[in-house]
Parts: C-alpha cells; structure tokens; sequence
C-alpha cells in the first residue's frame, strides 16, 4: 500500500503514550497509515508519494482551539487597524485611504490607537476626525479599553449632543468651551456604537471567510466554534457548502438556539458537526459576577450571583442531552461548579461527556468530583492571565485565590483540561496559550511543562469534545491532521514560544503551505 503524503527526518511529538516521539510518518487520503523511523515508512514510499523531507521540523498533531468566536473575529478584521500609527497625521493619513475603499455611507471602524505612542500625546480631536473623513462616520476604538473617538457624522447619527448625558459608568469628553471633543469612555462608548448597524449577512459571509483563513494560518485544524446569534448558523452553513471551511468545525450553539440549529446538524460530515450547547451559569470574576459559596473577600455582601436556578439549569441540559448534543456549561465561580456538579452526578449516562468552561475558582473536594464524574475543564490561558493581571486575586478571593485556575492540580488529580483562544476577545494562537501556561506568574506552582501545555491543544482538546478516537494525536488510524512548526519549542526561550513560526499544515491528509 502506498502512501500519498509521506513526512520523513521529522521530530514528531505524537501525544500518544505508546510511541511519544517518532522521525517519520505516511498519510493515505485522509488517514494516518504508519508512525515510525524513515525505515518503517520507506515501503510506503511509491511513486505518487509526495514526500516532505522536515530537516528535524517539529511535527505536532494539529492543534485544536476549544473555544473560538469566527463570526466576530471576522467582523474585527474587517476593522481599521491603528495600532502602527505614531501621530494624529498618521491616525488621518489611515482613514483616508480607508475612505477610498468605500461608499460614502460606510461606517469607518478603527481599534488599537495610543495617544502615549503620538506625538501629541493626546487623543484625536472632532476636528482632526472630520477632516480625515467628512462624510463616512468613524468610530476608532483605543488599545486595551472601552474608549472610542468619533467624527461629527458618527456623533449626528447616534443622536448625542452637548446636552446628553452619559449613562452610569461612562464619560463624554467636553472641550473648555463644553463643546463634544469626541471622545466617549467606558460606558458611553456604547452611545456611538449602538449607531452602527448589523453587517450584512453577505459581509459577515466573507468576514468569517477571511477569518477561517487566519485561523488555518495558526496551525489550527480544529475548532469548537462559539455561536452567538442565529445568523451565524447560515454563514455556517454556507462556508460547509462552498468548501471555505479550513479546518474541522465542532458547532457549539446556545441552548435556546438548538431548535434553530437543526438543518446544520443534518449537514454534519467530517469536517463539521453539531457537537454542543452552551448554557451559563453565572458570570465572571471581574465584575464579581461569579457565584460564590462564601462572599467575595473585598465585599462581604456580594457572593455574586446565579443566572440559572438549579432545577433551569437540569431542565437546559436535559434539553441538550435529548437534542443528542454535550452540554457545555460556563461556570466560574465555585457555587456554580458545585450545582453544575450537582446537575452533571443526576443526569450523568453512558458516552455523554460533560464539560464545564472556565471552572475558575475551584477546592480539592470539587477537583475530587470533577475527576469522579469524568467532566472537562476547558480553560483559556490569556484569559486567566488577564483575569490575575486586572485586579488582585488575592483581595477579591482570599485563600481562595491559590486554586483559581489550578491547571497543574487539575492535570495531576487527573481531570482532563482542554485549551481555547476566546478569540476574539484575547488574540487567536495556541502556541501564545502554551507560553501562558508554560510562564505563569501567579502561583507558579500551577505551571506546565511545554508538553503537557500541547496535550491542552491536541490530545486533551480532542477529548474534551468526545473526539479523541478520530483526532488529537498521531497514530495509526487517525485522522492526518498535522501542525509543522519551524522550531521545536523546548529550544527556545519560554518567553518566545508564541513567536515560533507555523509552516505547514497538513488537514484531511491535504498538504498546505503557510506563508
Ligand atoms: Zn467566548
């Protein structure tokens, strides 16, 4: 039997315990047909075989993002991107080639200015804005925050004037004279961007696209999608028919969308499946918004609270389970877990595997049950960096801050953790999720080794959506989707590993180069 695609002088990291490294490797079709040394593999070797000769590459099984939102990472790559420009002129010099491409209608949207990186140091003006682009209306978000600044044609159509007053929590900027300067912070921010409308589905269609592409461009092969409204499910739908689908697509749909979900789910192949329901339980940490046992250690009043009453919650995955679809439950805080638990010990059956996103704030008693009912914890690590970096741990949480997110706890006590990016929320990249975790700063006891951080984005990650016969690792029988990395990620300094280059791809036993 001979092979179509054979990998020799490889460094493979294969995730499966009976044969953890290997030099060579042959694909038939969309299989994995042998594992081995460049010996094992030459009988395979025929004279159709294209045969890519790695040079000691690392060659890892295709890494899979549990946790990814295309739709909306598609509408923020259509955005202006600003974060290059170092003055006012360059913010102008921006939007007005941006304004050629365009109808005069079309709402300019920009993200990433600075005003510490201008040389003014200070945001744009009203002004500035309108003389950039007259007649388009332009909102530019700022870095790393809830600020926008708008033009006089943004500012008309959202209706606010000098006299409006900004909501709870926000800010509108006024000049000495208390003329709009065009800057609108936190709260306010939404006074602009409630004006913008919907895109359309044909822009949100090819938005997505370009974002399947960048997502192939990461090595990733596989993806949970997180579906946040009903359109989505069309745009899915179209991508599956026209074969713009670069990698596998494991649907999560919330559960009040299930019923709307039905014509995709009859669609369901080996590149795409109907595969969950997402149901939250409460909200998050930050905002003190995670359901609590005992109250927050800074507010002794708030112990956060449930969306979801116990019996909503079991009805809402009792609906999953009949729809045939794993219930995927977000719940932070450790009153969450521990009903979500509780739902999960009543409800659990044969071949249903739970998982729970997040499970933040966790005790050795609910790490026992996690592991006793075989749920999944599925986790992103820029998030919980962001959630450590934002606000003190500590204060808010008390003792209980040393197992917020026990990684390394969870792994050891044998509870399968998974890994995703929440792009686009926090920046799309496994490899940025492996150096997270490989570098935490905050109870460092909770770091991972590099390879236990990879199980998080292949093995693992197959596991947590009950894919792990098909997928996850690289043996015999699997399928052939690969992640070629130009460098093996142990030689690198751990501050770096993000920045090691993908060069290959290899999905359903086909070959694509990234360039
Ligand atoms: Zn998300």
């Amino acid at each position: 039997m001979s092979a179509t695609l054979a990998i020799v002088n490889a460094n493979i990291k294969t995730m499966n315990p009976k044969q953890p490294v290997a030099q060579a490797l042959a694909i038939k079709g969309n299989k994995i047909i042998k594992v081995g040394t460049n010996g094992d593999i030459e009988p395979f070797i025929g004279d159709n075989t294209r045969v890519l000769h790695l040079e000691g590459k690392t060659v890892l099984p295709g890494f899979i993002d549990t946790h990814i939102h295309v739709a909306d990472y598609g509408r923020c790559l259509m955005w202006l991107d600003l974060t290059g420009a170092k003055s006012i002129a360059d913010l102008q010099q921006l939007i007005k080639e941006k304004a050629k491409t365009m109808l005069s209608d079309r709402w300019i949207i920009g993200q990433g200015w600075n005003e510490t990186r201008f040389t003014e140091q200070r945001p744009p003006t009203v002004a500035e804005l309108d003389e950039a682009a007259a007649s388009n209306p332009v909102i530019l978000y700022r870095e790393a925050a809830m600020i926008c600044a708008a033009n006089t044609k943004a500012i008309q159509l959202a209706g606010v004037t000098e006299q409006t007053q900004p909501p709870a929590g926000g800010a509108i900027d006024k000049t000495p004279e208390g003329k709009l300067a065009g800057v609108f912070r936190d709260t306010a921010a939404n006074l602009i961007w409630q004006a913008v409308p919907e895109p359309t589905e044909d822009e949100l269609l090819e938005a997505t696209a370009y974002a399947s592409q960048k997502i192939f461009q990461a090595g990733i092969t596989s993806i949970n999608w997180l579906v946040i409204s009903e359109s989505e499910l069309s745009i899915i739908q179209k991508l599956h028919e026209q074969d713009r689908l670069l990698f596998r697509v494991n649907v999560v749909v919330p559960e009040a969308l299930l019923e709307k979900a039905v014509a995709l789910k009859s669609k369901s192949n080996e590149i795409l499946r109907v595969g969950g329901a997402f149901i939250v339980t409460d909200g998050y940490l930050d905002s003190k918004e995670a359901a609590l046992q005992k109250p927050y250690s800074d507010d002794p009043a708030n112990s956060g609270k449930m969306l979801l009453s116990e019996e909503q919650l079991e009805a809402q995955v009792k609906r999953a389970l009949a729809f045939g679809v794993q219930p995927v439950i977000h719940a932070m805080g450790d009153k969450a877990i521990d009903t979500t638990l509780g739902v999960i010990e009543r409800n659990k059956k044969d071949g249903v595997r739970f998982r729970i996103e997040q499970a933040a704030v966790l005790n050795m008693p609910l790490i026992k049950r996690l592991k006793q009912q075989g749920a999944v914890v599925t986790i992103q690590p820029k998030v919980i960096t962001t959630e450590f970096a934002v606000w003190s741990a500590n204060q808010r949480l008390g003792n209980r801050a040393r197992l917020l997110h026990p990684l390394k706890t969870l792994l050891d006590e044998g509870v399968n953790v998974a890994a995703g990016s929440d792009c686009p929320m926090e920046p799309l990249s496994a490899l940025l999720g492996v150096e997270e975790m490989v570098t935490r700063q905050s109870y460092p006891e909770q770091r991972l080794s590099i390879d236990e951080a990879l199980r998080l984005y292949t093995v693992n990650a197959a596991y947590s959506s009950g894919e792990e016969a098909a997928k996850g690792s690289l043996e015999e029988g699997k399928l052939a989707d690969i992640t070629i990395l130009s460098k093996d990620l142990s030689e690198v300094p751990t501050g770096e590993i993000k920045d090691v280059a993908v060069d290959f791809v290899v999905l359903n036993g086909m070959l694509l180069v990234v360039t």
